[in-house]
Protein backbone atom coordinates (compact mmCIF):
# COMPACT_ATOMS: atom_id res chain seq x y z
CA UNK A 1 0.00 0.00 0.00
CA UNK A 2 1.09 3.50 -0.70
CA UNK A 3 1.01 6.38 0.89
CA UNK A 4 -1.55 9.46 0.03
CA UNK A 5 -2.26 11.78 2.81
CA UNK A 6 -0.01 11.36 6.24
CA UNK A 7 -1.43 12.33 9.33
CA UNK A 8 -0.06 15.40 9.54
CA UNK A 9 -1.24 16.21 5.68
CA UNK A 10 -4.68 15.22 7.20
CA UNK A 11 -4.76 17.36 10.53
CA UNK A 12 -4.00 20.42 8.90
CA UNK A 13 -6.26 20.25 6.22
CA UNK A 14 -9.17 19.19 8.92
CA UNK A 15 -8.44 22.53 10.69
CA UNK A 16 -8.83 24.39 7.68
CA UNK A 17 -12.11 22.96 6.85
CA UNK A 18 -12.97 23.32 9.96
CA UNK A 19 -12.08 27.25 10.25
CA UNK A 20 -13.95 27.54 6.84
CA UNK A 21 -16.95 26.29 8.46
CA UNK A 22 -16.45 28.10 11.56
CA UNK A 23 -16.80 31.66 9.59
CA UNK A 24 -19.57 30.44 7.29
CA UNK A 25 -22.86 29.62 10.08
CA UNK A 26 -23.17 32.29 12.96
CA UNK A 27 -22.20 31.31 16.13
CA UNK A 28 -25.33 31.33 17.86
CA UNK A 29 -27.43 29.09 14.88
CA UNK A 30 -28.13 25.77 15.65
CA UNK A 31 -25.58 23.42 13.54
CA UNK A 32 -26.10 19.53 12.94
CA UNK A 33 -23.36 17.66 11.60
CA UNK A 34 -24.44 14.49 10.11
CA UNK A 35 -21.55 12.02 9.68
CA UNK A 36 -22.75 9.22 7.45
CA UNK A 37 -21.27 5.82 9.10
CA UNK A 38 -19.11 4.21 9.21
CA UNK A 39 -16.19 6.04 6.77
CA UNK A 40 -16.86 9.50 8.22
CA UNK A 41 -16.92 8.84 11.89
CA UNK A 42 -12.94 9.94 12.60
CA UNK A 43 -12.74 12.63 10.06
CA UNK A 44 -16.24 13.83 11.94
CA UNK A 45 -14.51 13.31 15.30
CA UNK A 46 -11.84 15.64 14.39
CA UNK A 47 -13.32 18.00 12.39
CA UNK A 48 -16.01 18.97 14.98
CA UNK A 49 -13.01 19.27 17.47
CA UNK A 50 -11.55 21.49 15.75
CA UNK A 51 -14.62 23.59 15.44
CA UNK A 52 -14.87 26.54 17.93
CA UNK A 53 -18.51 26.78 18.01
CA UNK A 54 -21.34 24.64 19.93
CA UNK A 55 -22.58 21.78 16.77
CA UNK A 56 -25.37 18.77 17.66
CA UNK A 57 -23.39 15.54 16.10
CA UNK A 58 -25.54 12.97 14.69
CA UNK A 59 -24.99 9.86 12.39
CA UNK A 60 -26.81 8.24 9.84
CA UNK A 61 -26.01 4.41 8.47
CA UNK A 62 -26.04 3.81 4.30
CA UNK A 63 -24.98 0.73 2.63
CA UNK A 64 -24.72 0.84 -1.29
CA UNK A 65 -21.54 -1.56 -1.60
CA UNK A 66 -21.43 -4.65 0.43
CA UNK A 67 -18.11 -6.28 0.31
CA UNK A 68 -17.45 -4.74 -3.56
CA UNK A 69 -15.57 -2.20 -4.52
CA UNK A 70 -17.93 0.07 -6.73
CA UNK A 71 -20.90 0.85 -6.06
CA UNK A 72 -24.11 -0.83 -6.92
CA UNK A 73 -26.36 2.71 -7.09
CA UNK A 74 -29.02 1.40 -4.97
CA UNK A 75 -28.83 2.98 -1.50
CA UNK A 76 -30.16 1.62 1.89
CA UNK A 77 -31.25 3.22 4.76
CA UNK A 78 -29.57 1.01 7.97
CA UNK A 79 -29.66 3.65 10.68
CA UNK A 80 -31.99 6.87 10.61
CA UNK A 81 -31.07 10.05 12.14
CA UNK A 82 -31.87 10.64 15.81
CA UNK A 83 -32.24 14.73 16.13
CA UNK A 84 -34.44 16.52 14.64
CA UNK A 85 -33.17 18.83 12.16
CA UNK A 86 -36.43 21.08 11.03
CA UNK A 87 -35.23 24.92 10.90
CA UNK A 88 -31.41 24.00 11.16
CA UNK A 89 -28.64 24.44 9.12
CA UNK A 90 -27.15 20.84 8.26
CA UNK A 91 -23.67 19.72 7.32
CA UNK A 92 -23.39 16.34 5.85
CA UNK A 93 -20.10 14.85 6.97
CA UNK A 94 -19.00 12.26 4.44
CA UNK A 95 -15.82 10.16 4.03
CA UNK A 96 -14.98 10.29 -0.04
CA UNK A 97 -17.67 11.27 -2.84
CA UNK A 98 -17.06 9.13 -5.48
CA UNK A 99 -20.14 8.56 -8.42
CA UNK A 100 -22.44 11.25 -6.08
CA UNK A 101 -25.56 8.71 -5.87
CA UNK A 102 -25.33 7.62 -2.02
CA UNK A 103 -25.14 12.16 -1.15
CA UNK A 104 -27.95 12.59 -3.87
CA UNK A 105 -29.52 9.85 -2.11
CA UNK A 106 -29.07 11.45 1.30
CA UNK A 107 -29.70 15.54 0.12
CA UNK A 108 -32.93 14.06 -0.76
CA UNK A 109 -33.93 12.48 2.30
CA UNK A 110 -33.05 15.09 4.54
CA UNK A 111 -34.77 17.56 2.06
CA UNK A 112 -38.08 15.91 3.53
CA UNK A 113 -37.15 17.11 6.90
CA UNK A 114 -37.76 20.55 6.18
CA UNK A 115 -33.99 21.59 7.51
CA UNK A 116 -33.03 25.70 6.86
CA UNK A 117 -29.93 24.86 4.73
CA UNK A 118 -27.97 21.60 3.62
CA UNK A 119 -23.89 21.62 2.54
CA UNK A 120 -21.87 18.66 2.09
CA UNK A 121 -18.13 18.19 3.89
CA UNK A 122 -16.14 15.63 2.53
CA UNK A 123 -12.32 14.79 3.41
CA UNK A 124 -11.59 13.38 -0.49
CA UNK A 125 -13.26 13.67 -3.38
CA UNK A 126 -13.01 11.56 -6.74
CA UNK A 127 -14.30 14.17 -8.76
CA UNK A 128 -13.85 12.14 -12.39
CA UNK A 129 -15.98 9.50 -11.19
CA UNK A 130 -19.07 11.53 -10.73
CA UNK A 131 -22.49 10.42 -12.08
CA UNK A 132 -24.45 13.39 -11.12
CA UNK A 133 -23.79 16.74 -10.74
CA UNK A 134 -23.96 18.32 -7.58
CA UNK A 135 -21.99 21.07 -5.07
CA UNK A 136 -19.81 19.98 -2.39
CA UNK A 137 -19.34 22.38 -0.23
CA UNK A 138 -16.01 21.55 1.66
CA UNK A 139 -13.30 19.37 0.18
CA UNK A 140 -10.39 18.02 2.18
CA UNK A 141 -8.54 16.64 -0.78
CA UNK A 142 -9.44 15.61 -4.35
CA UNK A 143 -7.97 12.38 -5.78
CA UNK A 144 -7.57 10.19 -8.63
CA UNK A 145 -9.49 6.92 -9.49
CA UNK A 146 -8.41 3.96 -7.06
CA UNK A 147 -9.53 2.45 -4.31
CA UNK A 148 -8.37 4.66 -0.74
CA UNK A 149 -8.65 2.88 2.76
CA UNK A 150 -7.45 4.22 6.14
CA UNK A 151 -8.29 7.45 8.50
CA UNK A 152 -11.96 5.35 8.89
CA UNK A 153 -12.28 4.08 5.54
CA UNK A 154 -12.48 0.64 4.82
CA UNK A 155 -11.77 -2.20 2.70
CA UNK A 156 -14.35 -5.07 3.78
CA UNK A 157 -14.01 -3.60 7.46
CA UNK A 158 -10.38 -3.50 7.29
CA UNK A 159 -8.07 -0.87 7.77
CA UNK A 160 -9.84 2.22 9.11
CA UNK A 161 -7.99 2.14 11.98
CA UNK A 162 -5.09 3.04 9.72
CA UNK A 163 -4.05 6.79 11.12
CA UNK A 164 -2.98 7.96 7.67
CA UNK A 165 -4.76 7.30 3.86
CA UNK A 166 -3.48 5.37 2.04
CA UNK A 167 -4.58 3.66 -2.02
CA UNK A 168 -4.51 -0.25 -2.22
CA UNK A 169 -2.04 -1.22 -5.74
P1 LIG B 1 -20.74 7.09 -4.08
O1 LIG B 1 -22.18 6.86 -3.75
O2 LIG B 1 -20.35 6.35 -5.33
O3 LIG B 1 -20.35 8.54 -4.12
O4 LIG B 1 -19.91 6.35 -2.97
C1 LIG B 1 -19.54 6.95 -1.80
C2 LIG B 1 -19.17 5.92 -0.77
O5 LIG B 1 -18.46 4.84 -1.36
C3 LIG B 1 -18.23 6.48 0.26
O6 LIG B 1 -18.94 6.95 1.36
C4 LIG B 1 -17.41 5.29 0.66
O7 LIG B 1 -18.03 4.60 1.71
C5 LIG B 1 -17.41 4.40 -0.55
N1 LIG B 1 -16.16 4.55 -1.30
C6 LIG B 1 -15.97 5.19 -2.47
N2 LIG B 1 -14.69 5.13 -2.86
C7 LIG B 1 -14.05 4.43 -1.91
C8 LIG B 1 -12.67 4.04 -1.73
O8 LIG B 1 -11.76 4.35 -2.53
N3 LIG B 1 -12.40 3.35 -0.59
C9 LIG B 1 -13.36 2.99 0.31
N4 LIG B 1 -14.65 3.34 0.19
C10 LIG B 1 -14.99 4.05 -0.91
Amino acid sequence: MKQLFSQTDISERVRQLAGEIDQAYPKDAPLVAIGILKGSFIFMADLVRAMDRDVTLDFIALSSYGDATETTGVVRLLKDLDVDIKGKDVIIVEDIVDTGLTLEYLRHYLQQRDPKSVRIATLLDKVSRRQVEMTIDYVGFEIEDGFVVGYGIDYAQQYRNLPWIGIIE
